[in-house]
């Protein structure tokens, strides 16, 4: 096992201290470094470092960095998310590192879903049914994945079944 452990650290912005979201560091017991390249190649990073070694993933609308000592997580909504998304990572980690001899290591980042390629799939009436103020701005939303086909009522189901699989290329649950 390359990760045994971290120590959390929670805490508000402080640009933004009212903010209802959280932010959190976990301290890593090891120096992951070396993982890095092959979590990239298992996850897709939307960026990528190699010196320092980092890599960081746009999930459900939250930046999570993965440094060779620090993982770093945005916009969490309580300490429940926060240790799913970390235990999910330190999973993730150990699981790239076991594996490596089978993972091709990525040393640049992965493509990511684009605004124009979701776009194309929506009805583009600009309704509001899915609460936001226009189709461009659900696709951004879709795009950062806090959004799906299913929240638009309107999409016609073909477009659904292409934009769902479109995506399964990008996100992935945790
Ligand atoms: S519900 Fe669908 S069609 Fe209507 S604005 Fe939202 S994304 Fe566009």
């Amino acid at each position: 096992m390359l990760l045994t452990g971290f120590t959390k650290e929670i805490f508000r912005s402080k640009c933004m201290p009212h903010a209802q979201s959280l932010h959190c560091y976990a301290h890593l017991n090891e120096d992951i470094g070396k993982v890095i390249p092959y979590l990239n190649s298992s996850l897709g990073g939307s960026s990528f470092s190699m010196d320092p070694p980092s890599v960081t993933f746009k999930i459900q609308g939250k930046l999570i960095s993965v440094h060779a000592n620090k993982i770093a997580i945005n916009a969490l909504r309580n300490e429940e998310e926060t240790d799913k998304i970390l235990n999910w990572l330190k999973n993730e980690i150990n699981t790239a590192w076991q594996n490596r001899e089978n993972i091709e290591p990525m040393f640049k980042s992965a493509p990511q879903p684009t605004l124009i390629e979701i776009l194309k799939l929506l009805p583009k009436t600009n309704c509001k049914a899915c609460h936001e103020p226009t189709c461009m701005v659900f696709a951004t939303k879709v795009m950062e994945g806090l959004k799906d086909g299913d929240d638009c009522p309107d999409i016609d189901p073909e477009n659904k079944t292409k934009l769902s699989k479109y995506l399964s290329c990008f996100h992935f649950e945790i």
